[in-house]
């Protein structure tokens, strides 16, 4: 068997050609016994296309699988029984589990690499190793089992119940406790109750939920099923950006699936629980990824956020009560529930359970999808995962939480990846945007970047966020030009905690802080662009 990584990335690194040779080479006869899937991203985006080899019991992943490497795999490795070695990503010839351990299913399939060494793949755990399109390999790998335990040996409120146990907290950004949201939007019963899916990734530099959704749409279907069940919904809508063509697809063809299968509509698996899902797409709106802002933009209003309370669980799409979770989350759920809370919530720290999906990007060799357990350190992440830091430079800095994040220096490298000690550091987890800069990297530079996203993606409702980005802006242009003024990095700071204090949204909240931390733990070099022109 060969699977072919067919995720957005994937097939712009060429993926898509190499499957071809595969598949010619059936049809031509040359290869007999042979079947070609596409899997998803397991998340080495830098060494892409990969495909694994399924043979004799044993899984060999080759790397930077060009159309030419792809003919000499099918002579020497297919039809010659030769491995080779120098293109294989880890050890060979891994052994194939047959492990019930949903959670560690993955590891033989990787190979034994630093890069997998130190990452638990909970939410991740079939990306890259099922084929997304094929409903029956996610039942295979125990897909929709919980849901069936659910439905058959769970009333509603253990289901929140065990959900509160597991301590899992919203991988949106905010961190808010998930059981806990449950259980509120629970109390407030409605003849209509909706679920919503937040798939509106919008930070530059992020594909997680890009990623989960084209490698395993099943387990997000699953987790809002079982959501569904647990506060008495029958109604639910994934709202993904519609720049994500390839993961709406994906969707369509599983909820598609789902339906035939009898595990999505009318009286689900003879359990009397009715539950349907659609999709809305985003038009590419940032803001829109605040649950205010996406629920207008879903209701066919201009996307803007509005002041909370009432909060969506008790007046929220149409007014009606409403859970919203983000991708990492629901696919969360299924997981948590076959392998048990107590399992769930031993790994990671005391108040930051389970795992988290990191887009791992900029200066380190092995870029591309992690998940690691909360708790690992930023060191780890970028010397252990991401390999170290290319052509011997030297680390600086790295950003967390996206474009709201904060730049933290090489001496919060001990750091522990939980939204707590983030928090203190000065930065946020974010939804799992995770940026390294190297010693080439200008801070003022890297501010100005992300300010210039969130400016422009401002949506304009509230006057601190609206014009205070842009005089912010304006101070930052005119350092980078080598215009600055003697006390402008105290207006930066002055104008930064303002807007931080009294913006209406998140969006808002959290603009100034790569400002903000740039100037606390690399001032010197403001100093410098404005003493420059002297
Ligand atoms: Fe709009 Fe910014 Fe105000 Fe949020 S903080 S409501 S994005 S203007």
């Amino acid at each position: 068997e060969i699977f072919v990584g067919m995720a957005t990335c994937e097939i712009a690194a060429g993926s898509r050609e190499a499957m071809k040779v595969f598949n010619d080479a059936i049809e031509s006869g040359e290869l007999k016994d042979t079947r070609v899937s596409r899997k998803g991203c397991a998340g080495r985006c830098n060494v892409e296309p990969t495909i694994e080899v399924v043979t004799g019991g044993k899984s060999y992943r080759y790397i930077k699988v060009t159309p030419e490497k792809a003919s000499e795999i099918v002579q020497k490795h297919l039809i010659g029984g030769e491995v080779i070695t120098e293109w294989l990503q880890g050890e060979c010839g891994s052994e194939k589990p047959e492990s019930d351990d949903l959670h560690n299913r993955s590891y033989g399939r990787f190979g034994d690499l630093p890069v997998f060494g130190k990452q638990l793949r909970i939410a991740l755990r079939n990306c890259g190793i099922i084929d997304p399109e094929n409903i029956d390999e996610y039942i295979h790998n125990r897909g929709y089992e919980a849901l069936a335990d659910v439905l058959k040996n769970h009333k509603a409120a253990n289901v929140i119940e065990k959900v509160k146990e597991s301590g899992l907290r919203g991988r949106g950004g905010a961190g808010f406790p998930t059981g806990l949201k449950w259980d509120i939007t629970a109390k407030f019963q409605d003849e209509e109750m909706y679920v919503i899916c937040n798939a509106d990734e919008g930070d530059p530099g992020a594909f997680m939920d890009r990623s989960t959704i084209e490698g395993d749409p099943h387990s997000v279907l699953e987790g809002m099923l079982i959501g569904a069940y647990a506060i008495g919904a029958t109604n639910g809508i994934i709202y993904i950006r519609a720049e994500y063509p390839l993961a709406i697809k994906r969707l369509e063809i599983a909820i598609g699936q789902a339906k035939e299968k009898g595990l999505l509509g009318e009286n689900i698996l003879g359990s009397g629980f009715s539950f349907d899902v659609e999709l809305r797409l985003g038009a590419g709106a940032f803001v829109c990824g605040e649950e205010t802002a996406l629920i207008h933009s879903i209701e066919g209003r201009r996307g803007m956020p509005k002041p909370r309370p009432p909060y969506p669980s008790e007046s929220g799409l149409f007014g009606k009560p409403t859970l919203i979770n983000n991708v990492e989350t629901w696919s969360n759920i299924p997981a948590l529930m076959l392998d048990g809370t107590d399992w769930f919530s031993t790994v990671g720290t005391e108040k930051s359970k389970g795992t988290k999906v990191f887009a791992l990007a900029g200066r380190v060799y092995n870029t591309g999808l992690v998940e690691v357990p909360m708790g690992t350190t930023l060191r780890e992440m970028v010397y252990d995962i991401g390999g170290g830091i290319p052509d011997g430079k030297e680390f600086k800095a790295v950003q967390t939480g996206g474009p709201s994040g904060g730049c933290l220096p090489a001496s919060y490298l001990e750091t522990k990846i939980d939204y707590d000690s983030l928090a203190a550091a000065g930065s946020i987890m974010g939804s799992g945007g995770m940026i390294v800069m190297d010693e080439t990297s200008c801070m003022v530079d890297v501010a100005k970047f992300f300010l210039e996203f969130t400016q422009d993606e401002s949506c304009g409702k509230c006057t601190p966020c609206r014009e205070g980005t842009k005089r912010m802006l304006e101070i930052l242009t005119r350092i980078t030009e080598g215009k600055g003024r003697p006390g402008d990095i105290e207006k930066l700071e002055r104008l930064g905690t303002m807007i931080q204090k009294s913006s209406l949204c998140g969006l808002g909240q959290s603009a100034p802080n790569p400002v903000l931390s740039t100037i606390k733990n690399f001032r010197d070099e403001y100093v410098e662009h404005i003493e420059e022109k002297k």
